[in-house]
């Protein structure tokens, strides 16, 4: 017997298909994204961010040049 792994080019898009995406919630900076289980997202004082420019937002940073 072969380890079922070795039968998927990309586990990661079987993952999906068997389960579906699950939505835990939104973006906290409000932006509307969607915070997905198994992907990858900013975690910060309990809240999910898509990107760290949300983070950005909702903290209130900004780039500036000095
Ligand atoms: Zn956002």
């Amino acid at each position: 017997m072969r380890p079922i792994i070795e039968d998927l080019e990309n586990p990661m898009v079987c993952f999906s298909e068997q389960r579906g995406p699950k939505v835990i919630g939104k973006c906290a900076c409000g932006c509307g994204e969607e915070i997905i289980d198994g992907y990858e997202h900013i975690f910060w004082d309990g809240y999910y961010f898509d990107d760290y420019e949300c983070l950005m937002r909702f903290i209130g940073a900004e780039w500036r040049d000095v």
